[in-house]
């Protein structure tokens, strides 16, 4: 069977390595996952309690319109609720996105590195992929800009980027947005909006009103803890949210995953609990660095892009014989870094022993 011309050659996604396989292959009692982003506290008791109620409803189909999230999700971002698609995943988002706008003779621009699923989308659509160089770890919007032409139809904003935790400000973003064409889908993806601190960054969902052709990646994966259920949104201008639903699968969302997310919704007080203890661990992990003299770039996410100068797979080798998952930097475009999850105190506490021995083993 000859398959699309565009998918010859084309990776698969490698995820972060799961722990049981771990386990087993090392031999390891315990293993510490630090590779996926994925929130150390797990989820709200509330998701959790939710789910265990509908256990005996597995039978039936979910409800494909999502309406019990919808009006938890409009109400709370405030929007109309024909703002709204979900996603199974915000990664579903992206396809769809993909899917509804590009062709062959289309393009997307995005920065590089970034999160890579907006490429692999778009050259499985058979669209061109131009590439801007980051600078200092954040996005050149002005050299964006400068790329666009007739055929381009999205334009990746990761915000903040993965995988740098640097982002995008609120006076580059507006004057970023005043300059995009109206032809061309401007994306901001915020899969780590909850953990953003700082001032200038630009809260995105008031600017709908104003630019038809912005639309908003949000997901539950992330602080909210729930990535297993696989929940993410777009949120964008109603006519153009309305015209990308029929490229959505019709029950794409469980509705164990409806139903844990809008009770997370629910929990801000989890969420307030756990962008908290991020801030103050992620301290912990820079004033390291600091120390040590260890490059990274500033975050505002649950993870930390760090220079150790060796060959990154190398490092995650090593951290994985101490019973420890984080990601290497060789595949996301930084061959000499790793990409660490801020952990709970305890990981890091063990995050930052391997570190020293590491560090004094190779000195
Ligand atoms: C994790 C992540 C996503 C995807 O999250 P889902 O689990 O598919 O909702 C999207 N964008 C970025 C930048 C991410 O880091």
């Amino acid at each position: 069977m000859r398959i699309k011309q565009q998918l010859h050659g084309l990776p698969s996604y490698k995820p972060g390595k799961p722990m049981d396989e771990v386990k087993k292959e090392l031999g390891l009692e315990r293993v510490i996952k630090l590779a996926s982003n994925e929130n150390p506290y797990g989820s709200s008791l509330l998701a959790q309690e939710a789910i265990a109620q509908l256990l005996n409803g597995l039978a039936i189909y979910p409800d494909g319109y999502a309406a019990i999230l919808r009006k938890k999700v409009a109400t709370h971002i405030g929007v109309e609720q024909n703002q709204l698609i979900f996603g199974n995943g915000s990664d579903e988002v992206i396809q769809m996105l993909c899917r509804a706008l590009l062709t062959k003779e289309h393009n997307i621009v995005t920065a590089d590195p970034t999160f890579s699923q907006y490429k692999l989308n778009a050259i499985i659509e058979g669209a061109e992929v131009k590439e801007v160089p980051l600078k200092d770890g954040v996005h050149q919007l002005d050299e964006m800009l400068k790329v666009i032409d007739e055929q381009t139809k999205i334009i990746w904003v990761c915000n903040p980027n993965n995988p740098t935790g640097t982002y995008v400000t609120e006076k580059a973003f507006l004057s970023f947005l005043e300059k995009v064409p109206k032809h061309v889908l401007v994306v901001s993806d915020e899969a780590y909006y909850e953990y953003v601190e700082a001032k200038d960054y630009p809260e995105t969902v008031p600017l709908l009103k104003e630019y038809e052709n912005l639309v908003i990646l949000r997901t539950f994966s992330k602080a909210y803890g729930l990535a297993s259920l696989r929940v993410g949104y777009g949120v964008g201008h109603p006519h153009f949210i309305q015209s990308l639903d029929p490229v959505r699968p019709p029950f794409n969302n469980t509705s164990l995953a409806h139903v844990a997310a809008a009770k997370a919704l629910d929990d801000q007080d989890f969420i307030s609990n756990c962008v908290q203890k991020n801030a103050e661990e992620k301290k912990r992990l820079v004033d390291f660095c600091d120390k040590e003299n260890i490059p990274f770039f500033p975050s505002q996410t649950n993870f930390l892009l760090m220079d150790l100068n060796k060959k990154g797979n190398d490092v995650f080798d090593y951290f994985l014989r101490k019973g420890m998952i984080i990601r290497s930097g060789e595949a996301l475009g930084f061959p000499t870094y790793i990409r660490v999850t801020i952990g709970t105190k305890e990981e890091n506490d063990v995050f930052l022993e391997v570190l020293k021995a590491f560090l004094e083993e190779t000195k």
